[in-house]
């Protein structure tokens, strides 16, 4: 199916889930996550109108860049080793994956402003690698203040693969708690408005608890 269709299906979704809960679908920005499909793929999601792109790897993130370049707003949001950030610093727009002082350190010195990250948080405990335990998010982001390229924008979160409804939620109402709370600290540096959650199988779930950026693959472009 061509993107343009599968977008169409998808923002009748957003329309939906959005009219629930009495918010504006303007405000849900939608993340083609790219990192499954050719750069064909990749250019037709641009010319069906989107606007950001998601990559996982630094390698697909280069390859996609060299055709693409800054036509479309780059994303990084999968687990980034400090010494691959040079190879894409100067290539994104975001980067959904910031979980540890180390990596902080890195982006601030390699870029030459500040640069949009969420810090990912693992809101349910399950799966020890990716984010940062909740209890510990505040006071991360507390110690951001020596790095002033880091501009955190918001929090990130993976849910748990499950059917549980509402577990998925209660995994998206935690990080909007957690969001909020970060952002009534009014940190210069961290206005802390934006929430990434939602993927290919929860994206409506995350909608209806406050997303801001979805982040959608194999629901939108495929994954072959
Ligand atoms: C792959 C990936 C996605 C998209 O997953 P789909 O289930 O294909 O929509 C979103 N976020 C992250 C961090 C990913 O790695």
């Amino acid at each position: 199916m061509k993107v343009a269709e599968k977008l169409e299906m998808i923002n009748n979704q957003i329309i939906k889930a959005c009219s629930k809960v009495a918010r504006d679908p303007d405000e849900i920005n939608i993340v083609a996550v790219t990192k499954y499909v050719s750069i064909k793929r990749a250019e037709e999601a641009v010319q069906a109108g989107l606007i950001h792109l998601g990559e996982n790897r630094d390698s697909g993130l280069m390859e996609k860049w060299e055709v693409l370049k800054g036509e479309p707003q780059w994303h990084f949001i999968g687990t980034l080793q400090s010494r691959k950030v040079k190879n894409i610093i100067d290539k994104v727009s975001y980067i959904h994956s910031l979980d540890r002082l180390s990596l902080a350190k890195e982006i601030h010195k390699r870029a030459d402003r500040p640069v949009s990250c969420f810090v990912q948080v693992n809101v349910s405990g399950e799966d020890s690698k990716h984010g940062m335990d909740p209890q510990e998010v505040a006071g991360f982001i507390r110690n951001l203040e020596d790095y002033p390229n880091i501009k955190v924008v918001g929090l990130m979160t993976m849910a748990p693969h499950t059917d549980d409804e509402n577990f998925l939620r209660k995994c998206f109402r935690s990080l909007r708690e957690l969001q909020e709370h970060i952002h009534s600290m009014e940190l210069p540096y961290a206005p802390c408005t934006e929430l990434s959650m939602g993927m290919s199988n929860d994206y409506t779930i995350a909608i209806e608890e406050g997303a801001t950026f979805i982040r959608i693959g194999s629901a939108l472009v495929g994954n072959d």
